[in-house]
């Protein structure tokens, strides 16, 4: 029977490079992002391309309205959801004292929503047939960066967040894994230098930067058979950690 994945943010970037995996692997694609403006549409268009089918939601996924409207339409036109990739985030480098109370709301607060929204709607009925979630952390999460405290912290809760709901949901037959990727590039890593990005990919061991599609192969993996007794696990793709 073929499965189907749904993943959030998946307009463009990480996102998108999974949703173009998983549609080249047989999987039914849902589509998702905050805004039209941001091409989700054409993502669908893409995976169909590669013979599946795929919908696109235009829905903000930080409030538990566009995490309910996201499910919804996942599971009216699928019926049933294998996989769930929380994927949307955004991302902010600002020292901690130069941070306001709306960036704790829309970095911190965002960041963990997002996950925690998405997770509560698909959980729903994904208790009753088993799946499989995949959070989207970040290397920063255990790395030592300046600029990034509460981004970081974010991408901390979400290592916090897959562990818990792995011992809470297992029992259900759903795994829930993490992928921690390093410093990978789209549009939310566009506006470093390039003297930056050579210095960090300096601190990887591999010696370069990341491209989306280094990690769309992982969320493949998690999702399928070949994981099957791996849950509540991080896996960091590339990247300094010094933890
Ligand atoms: P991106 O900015 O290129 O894409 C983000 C996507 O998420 C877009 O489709 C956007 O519409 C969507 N999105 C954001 N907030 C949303 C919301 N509330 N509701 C629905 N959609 C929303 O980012 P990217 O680089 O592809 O990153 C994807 C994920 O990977 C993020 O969680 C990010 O924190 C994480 N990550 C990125 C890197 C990196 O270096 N690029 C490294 C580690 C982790």
């Amino acid at each position: 029977m073929t499965k189907t994945v749904a993943i959030s943010g998946s307009s463009r970037g990480i996102g998108r490079a999974m949703a173009l995996a998983f549609a080249e692997k047989g999987y039914n694609v849902v589509v998702n992002s905050k805004t039209t403006c941001d091409l989700g549409e054409e993502v669908a268009r893409e995976c169909e391309k590669l013979g599946v089918r795929a919908v696109y939601v235009q829905a903000d996924v930080s409030t538990e309205a566009g995490a309910k409207k996201f499910a919804k339409v996942a599971f009216d036109t699928f019926g049933k959801i294998d996989c769930l990739v929380n994927n949307a985030g955004v991302a902010q480098s600002k020292l901690l004292i130069d941070c306001t109370e709306d960036d704790v709301k829309n970095v911190l607060f965002h960041n963990i929503a997002c996950p925690v929204f998405c997770s509560k709607e698909f959980l729903k009925e994904m208790c009753k047939t088993g799946g499989v979630i995949i959070n989207i952390s970040s290397m920063l999460a255990k790395s030592n960066a300046a600029m990034e405290s509460l981004y970081a912290s974010s991408k901390a809760a979400i290592i916090g967040l897959t562990q818990a709901l792995a011992c809470e949901y297992g029992p259900s037959g759903v795994r829930v894994n993490a992928i921690a990727p390093g410093f990978i590039e789209t549009q939310m890593t566009d506006n470093f230098s390039a003297e930056e990005k050579r210095e960090f990919a300096n601190q990887t061991p591999l010696g370069r930067l990341g491209q989306p599609k280094d990690i769309s192969g992982l969320a493949v993996f998690l999702a399928s058979d070949e994981a099957s007794f791996v849950s509540g696990a991080t896996l960091f793709a590339d990247g300094a950690v010094t933890l």
